[in-house]
């Protein structure tokens, strides 16, 4: 049966999978100690550290706003300065979080295509100002999979991750929607990160199924020192740290995280596939992750806004943002399309 009230608003519209939940329910057995020195944090630990097959340093977060924010600020002193898109996340969706936590690092937007930062753009940024009046470029962050649902592909971090070595700047990712970058590319987690040069990566579980969460991994663990006591002063040390933990396990010990994230990118696929080529309206970005932006007429948005639909425009003039999940039916997608197909009269 369609569920009626699925919405594409966001990916965190969606609820918590099956592999998180049971293994809440798991781990909500007798007591364990507290504050990370759990059975279940041990563990999370390891899959992570199979998983990208290397001996990272591993950190859990409420949220990303938090797990980018302290990452970076870990990553810079107070007067230095953060290259990111003009596009990312950290700039326009955390509030002044990053320029908080870091007690004053400045953020610098540079252009983007397609959300993707380029070698190129960095460096114009990077350079543009060398003297003592400016905040010295210190840190690059870039999203993967990005804002507007592009993916960069492994040869495009390595040149991004070879000008950082050039400029002396340390590489961020935020990877709120990492997995449907792994699954689009049928890349390792491996290869795109440290393999490709980044430095520390903000792994998103929210969006991909849980009900709160973030793992910061670092995978130059110099950069990782007394990070601890940042997410505890930041707020951020779960006392009952298992309870954070543990669906990782859950997403982690299978395939989970990856089959749910191709899911959602099928999702978009298809919506895609279904709204493609009709008149009126035109896909703004290329389709590789879980987001579908369109651009239709204003009075189109209505339309469908008035037929119960959420959607959020604030990215891109006139453009509507449709984000698949874990759980999004088929049948809903379709629909969706079919509302869209019967506005603009085709
Ligand atoms: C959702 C999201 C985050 C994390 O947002 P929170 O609401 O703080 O959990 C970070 N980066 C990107 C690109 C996102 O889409």
């Amino acid at each position: 049966m369609t569920d009626n009230n699925q919405q594409f608003a966001s990916d965190n519209y969606s609820g918590i999978c099956p592999e998180a939940w049971a293994a809440m329910e798991k781990a909500n057995h007798g007591h364990e100690r507290a504050y990370g020195e759990d059975q279940w944090t041990e563990r999370a630990a390891e899959y992570f550290r199979q998983l990208f097959e290397t001996d990272c340093e591993v950190f859990f977060a409420f949220n990303g706003t938090a797990a980018n924010s302290l990452a970076l600020a870990s990553l810079c002193q107070s007067y230095h300065s953060v290259i990111c898109s003009e596009t990312a996340h950290v700039e326009t969706d955390e509030c002044g979080a990053p320029e908080f936590f870091s007690n004053g690092s400045k953020l610098l937007t540079a252009a983007s295509t397609h959300g993707k930062l380029t070698p190129q753009s960095i460096r114009e940024v990077a350079l543009k100002r060398q003297d003592i009046h400016y905040p010295k470029p210190r840190v690059v962050t870039l999203t993967q999979a990005t804002e507007v649902g592009t993916v960069y592909r492994p040869d495009e971090l390595k040149a991004i991750s070879a000008t950082c070595k050039d400029l002396g700047l340390n590489l961020h990712m935020d990877g709120a929607r990492f997995s449907n970058a792994c699954s689009f590319l049928g890349c390792t987690p491996a290869e795109l990160t440290w393999k490709s040069g980044v430095d520390v990566l903000c792994f998103g579980g929210t969006k991909n199924g849980m009900a709160v969460g973030e793992a910061i991994l670092f995978f130059n663990r110099s950069l990782a020192e007394d990070f601890d006591y940042r997410c505890k002063q930041a707020g951020q040390l779960a006392s009952k740290m298992r309870f954070l933990s543990a669906p990782w396990v859950g997403l982690l010990e299978g395939d989970a995280w990856l089959r749910h994230a191709a899911h959602a990118n099928h999702c978009a696929q298809l919506l895609a596939s279904l709204v493609k080529g009709l008149p009126g309206v035109e896909l703004m970005f290329p389709v590789e992750a879980n987001g579908v932006f369109l651009q239709m007429p204003e009075a189109a948005l209505d339309a469908l806004r008035g037929k119960g639909w959420r959607f959020y425009t604030f990215i891109g003039s006139g453009g509507a943002r449709f984000m698949c999940s874990w759980d999004t039916q088929e049948a809903r997608v379709r629909e969706l399309a079919a509302d869209i197909r019967s506005i603009l009269g085709t």
